[in-house]
């Protein structure tokens, strides 16, 4: 199979799974996506899910946040990964939205990224589910499925986003990624499992997975 062949079957199976995929982190703004999409690292969406809503109602803009204090902050996202550290950020990057761009989300990749606590990935999330520009944000189980379906070679995450944008159509990325997330949270476990049973590996699977993951097929 070529990987034109391997993109067209994905894209096909995913189409047929998750017509419509919602994004997963609840937001009534570009401001409250940005914030949530920040909390969202090394923690799940649902974590995130659960503390958003009362720090949005204390603080739904970049005004209203830094009349917070870091610990007030921090107060309502105790219960995310790294919050005394995400605590920080949101509130200097809400000072930064006031400074540099009047308290509005910018939209472009450069202006986010010069945001504390806002990657690459951040940045390509919030440009696609705020803005509706294409990206193709890659993180980790990205990575690890564009490998395991013989659509990249694992190398980086940077080279990954490459060979994605490469093997689909511009107007495909936004909602891909969310079937690919989709996908692998509902469908991809952890441990060794039967490939034969899944309906992207077992037509796309690397075949060097069968020994490196003792995966039968
Ligand atoms: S075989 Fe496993 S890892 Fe590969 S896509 Fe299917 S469920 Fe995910």
């Amino acid at each position: 199979m070529t990987k034109a062949e391997k993109a067209a079957f994905i894209l096909q199976t995913l189409e047929g799974l998750y017509a419509m995929p919602p994004v997963p982190l609840t937001h009534r703004s570009p401001y409250e996506l940005l914030l949530a999409v920040l909390l969202s690292a090394q923690t799940t969406d649902v974590k995130v899910n659960e503390v958003t809503p009362a720090l949005f109602k204390a603080a739904n803009t970049p005004q209203k946040m830094v009349g917070l204090t870091v610990e007030q902050i921090l107060g309502f996202v105790r219960t995310v990964g790294l919050a005394p550290g995400k605590s920080k950020n949101i509130h200097r990057l809400s000072e930064l939205l006031l400074e540099r761009h009047d308290g509005e989300v910018p939209e472009t990749l450069e202006e986010l990224e010069a945001l504390p606590g806002v990657g690459h990935k951040t940045a390509s999330v919030v440009v696609a589910q705020a803005f509706g520009q294409p990206a193709m944000p890659v993180d980790t189980h990205i990575h690890r499925l564009a490998y395991r379906w013989g659509l990249s070679n694992g190398k980086n995450v940077e080279q990954t986003e490459k060979d994605l944008k490469r093997a689909f159509p511009i107007k495909t990325w936004n909602r891909l990624h969310l079937q690919i997330i989709y996908f692998g949270r509902e469908h991809c476990p952890a441990r060794s499992h039967d490939l034969s049973t899944c309906p992207i590996c077992r037509v796309v699977g690397r075949k060097s997975l069968l020994k490196q993951f003792g995966e039968k097929r």
